[in-house]
């Protein structure tokens, strides 16, 4: 039973045992696939509907077409024996007969509801069979239970079938009672004129009528509940930023920093350095946003903040979304840090009890100045003698609240921690402004000298020949190589790394072909990307782990297989693996068999444009189902519906006009809940 006088979020936010039918067992099992509660439930919203409106005339059906019919049971005849009997069922309307033939199915001839004479409905995929309409296993109710509409269909989810959930869903949308109201409900539906949250469910999971504008306008009156929780924790921080902080005005260090490096820094990362500086001696608070392209030179503009930092005597910490990534910073960091006699530490979720006990004493003494990790970081145990600046690389990885979590490590008697965010994630301006809409921002265009645009193709999957013979020559010149899966269910992925590596072993028995995929042990992630970056191994077939800053120079060839399926942008990440040096790199889209026309047009855009701003847009122009920018990516910043690119309209559109509303506890608990565990 569902406590009747709750807000909405209260009652979503009640166990999924209030539904007729869950127990504790099914309840067990939805947890572990992160549907925790009612609220999560209904968030599991259908992939796609059936038009399940028209019954049609047995006469009318057509080969091959899924139909809906009605008619009465003629007769009932079953062959074989025991459970395995196949039961023949006879179907007959005004218009005609046809046979249903269901097999395994020996209870059917016991079930009142199927006898002679009862009328039922059906719904299957007709087929002609010697003369005779017949259809196979179709789904059937009696037809007094049968409402035409549309209806949805669902992805199944921890073992259990769409329809199981759909029939789940349902349950759960006749309990609600009809008092649960959005707080944002009255304020909506005056200055908006949009329905209410629970009629939207409703239409969603239950749509009467669907138009796909009606469908549309609900979705997004949905996620504009997570729009505006989100926008408004915005605001909040950006309120709570303004304070003061100390002034790291000292500049020895990020100068000798910046006199050892190998190269000049670029226009771009000059003044992006010249930001950064300014806010550090400023006494305030810096709060800002390092946006450039993959590849662009972030991390020795991250250098030289944390080197200024060091040379004032505080402390600097930068927190990496993976461990890979961490790895890969702590070892360009110490390389650069070496001959100014500063040390850089590693803390991760691998660093052994032993070491970290030592790097936590070193910490909070002072002693110990940079630091790189992962969410290790963030642990309470952390704590710092005098932490003045937090980085955040690939921030948009972070909830909110975890690219917060860093600075309230400062010291009680030192000022607040200065934070500088890096994003390769190419959005236009106007839509940074509005995710993160707390920060300043500094926009890093163009790439370090001498980088030449990876050479990019479109080929078909049937090319894998003439690939094999490109691939055979960028190892005969001790190039590397990256080969990347398609993106498929997570459960499988081992699965299809392992064999593409089997494939390719026997290609290049030299080439020491390793798999790297999300699944592994930390421990072999981090063992197979040494491999790759030291060269043991030549080939590293991966899922798209590697997408994030991932630095490995002799890199001069990125095969991505099934690229039909990522977004520009994504696509755009990923070869910025390669050409990370003055040497020629090259990208290889592959193509699937089933790639449509209209996404090889897209993919070619790849071949002419290097530019991942102009390749965000185009995305966001192009904007077709599922097909757009970052959907995943953005999937793990703490979003559980949006996605950037196909809900930026509405995100610029809400950030413009911000209802004046503070969302309440509940509300923000449910949108935002991986933020909030990490406080
Ligand atoms: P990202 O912005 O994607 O994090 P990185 O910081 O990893 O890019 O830099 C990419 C590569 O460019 C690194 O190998 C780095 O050493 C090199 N690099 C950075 N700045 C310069 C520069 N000013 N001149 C030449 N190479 C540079
Ligand atoms: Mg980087």
């Amino acid at each position: 039973m569902i406590v009747q006088d709750k807000g909405m979020y209260e009652i979503l936010a009640q166990p999924l045992t209030r539904i007729n039918g869950v127990g504790a067992t099914l309840e067990k099992r939805l947890m572990a696939r992160g549907i925790t509660c009612l609220g999560d439930l209904l968030l599991h919203l259908p992939k796609e509907y059936v038009d399940d409106r028209h019954v049609a005339l047995i006469a009318q059906l057509q080969e091959g077409v899924s139909s809906r019919i009605v008619g009465r049971v003629v007769s009932k005849q079953a062959r074989g024996f025991g459970r395995n009997r196949q039961v023949i069922i006879r179907l007959a309307d005004e218009s005609g007969q046809i046979s249903l033939n269901y097999f395994h199915s020996g209870y059917m001839m016991t079930d009142a509801r199927l006898s002679e004479g009862r009328e039922i409905s059906v719904r299957g995929v007709a087929e002609r069979w010697n003369g005779y309409w017949q259809m196979s296993h179709p789904e059937w109710c009696v037809s007094e239970s049968f409402h035409p509409g549309f209806q949805p269909v669902y992805a199944s989810l921890a073992g259990l079938g769409g329809k199981r959930l759909g029939t789940m869903i349902r349950q759960l949308l006749s309990i609600l009672p009809a008092s649960a109201c959005s707080p944002l409900d009255g304020l909506l539906s005056e200055q908006f004129h949009l329905p209410s949250l629970l009629q939207v469910f409703k239409q969603i999971h239950h749509p009467d009528e669907l138009g796909r504008d009606a469908l549309e306008q609900a979705v997004g009156r949905l996620k504009s509940e997570e729009i505006i929780v989100y926008l408004h924790l915005m605001r909040q921080k950006k309120q709570a930023a303004v304070c003061p902080a100390v002034a790291l005005d000292n500049e020895d260090k990020s100068r000798a920093l910046l006199n050892a490096l190998p190269f000049p820094l670029t226009d771009a990362q000059t003044s992006a350095c010249h930001d950064i500086a300014i806010d550090l001696e400023s006494g305030n608070r810096m709060h800002r946003l390092l946006q450039g392209d993959v590849g662009s030179g972030k991390t020795w503009v991250a250098a030289l903040a944390m080197a200024r930092a060091a040379g004032n005597g505080a402390q600097a910490a930068l927190l990496a979304p993976t461990e890979v990534l961490a790895n890969q910073h702590a070892e360009t960091l110490q390389e650069l840090f070496e001959p100014l006699g500063l040390e850089v530490a590693l803390l991760t979720g691998s660093t052994r009890a032993k070491a970290r006990r030592e790097m936590l004493k070193r910490l909070a003494s002072g002693e110990l100045k940079l630091i790189v990790g992962t969410h290790a970081l963030l642990t309470e145990d952390v704590q710092f003698e005098h932490l003045a600046l937090a980085l955040v690389d690939e921030q948009h990885r972070f909830g909110v609240r975890q690219r917060w979590a860093l600075t309230e490590k400062k010291n009680e008697n030192n000022g607040a921690v200065h934070l500088l965010g890096m994003t390769a994630t190419p959005i236009p301006r106007s839509l940074a402004l509005a995710l993160y809409g707390d920060m300043d921002l500094s926009i890093m265009r163009g790439m370090p000298p001498g980088r030449l645009p990876v050479e990019t193709r479109v080929i078909s999957a049937e090319k894998m020949k003439p690939l094999a013979d490109g691939m055979q020559r960028i190892l005969d010149v001790e190039g590397r190589i990256y080969w990347i899966v398609p993106r498929i269910d997570e459960d499988e992925d081992g699965v299809s790394v392992d064999q593409r590596v089997e494939l390719l072993k026997g290609y290049f028995p030299a080439a020491n072909v390793i798999g790297l995929h999300g699944r592994m042990k930390s421990k072999d992630k981090n063992s197979a990307l040494d491999a790759f970056s030291s060269g043991a191994c030549k080939i590293l077939v991966s899922t798209t782990v590697v997408e994030v800053g991932v630095n490995v120079p002799e890199a001069r060839l990125i095969v991505i297989e099934q690229s039909e399926s990522y977004g520009l942008a994504q696509l755009h990440q990923l070869r910025g693996r390669v050409g990370r040096s003055e040497k020629q790199g090259y990208c290889m889209l592959v193509a699937g068999e089933k790639a449509s026309e209209a996404s090889m047009v897209r993919l070619k855009k790849m071949v002419n444009t290097h530019d991942g701003l102009e390749l965000a847009e185009a995305d966001l122009a192009i904007r077709g189902g599922g097909d757009a920018v970052g959907t995943r990516q953005h999937g793990e910043a703490g979003f559980r519906l949006l996605d950037i690119s196909e809900d930026a309209v509405l995100i610029r559109q809400w950030h413009e006009s911000l209802p004046d509303f503070t969302p309440d506890e509940a509300m923000q608990r449910f949108w935002r809940p991986f933020a909030e565990s990490t406080d």
